[in-house]
């Protein structure tokens, strides 16, 4: 079964992911915008089962009617996002110990882009959510 280690900036927050994910996706909603100081989070998205929280947990908050977050209580960093009730958990892909392996296969809310931010011509784009879940 193949792991994939990652952790926050202070490494306060740490984690190991076994097998395999979902989605990957750069979320570009207002609410990514504002938790991270970024025109987006590239997610990458494991069912909640597979994940071990090796350091601390991420600290969670409601950010809205439909999702929660998680964030390094010691450091700030942006660790997680979830739907209220689902099983999967995104986990931001650039805290992974190697990130190149999660490369993005779309792009959602690109109805609250920033202007300059560029989409990727080779990913899809959805204006909301994802209009589909592909199978993966
Ligand atoms: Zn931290
Ligand atoms: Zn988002």
């Amino acid at each position: 079964m193949t792991h994939y280690r990652g952790s926050c900036l202070c490494g306060h927050v740490a984690f190991v992911v076994e097998g395999a994910y979902n989605n990957v996706t750069n979320c570009h909603c207002t609410t990514c915008q504002k938790v991270s100081g970024a025109p987006y989070v590239t997610w990458v998205e494991f069912p909640t089962a597979h994940i071990t929280w090796i350091g601390a947990e991420p600290t969670w908050r409601t950010s809205s009617e439909k999702g929660e977050r998680g964030f390094c209580p010691e450091c700030g960093s942006t660790v997680t996002f979830r739907f209220l009730g689902s099983d999967a958990t995104d986990l931001a892909c650039v805290l992974f110990d190697d990130p190149s392996i999660f490369a993005p296969s779309d792009e959602l809310y690109t109805d609250s882009r920033q202007d300059w931010a560029v989409l990727n011509e080779r990913l899809t784009h959805f204006p909301k959510e994802r209009a589909f879940k592909p199978k993966t």
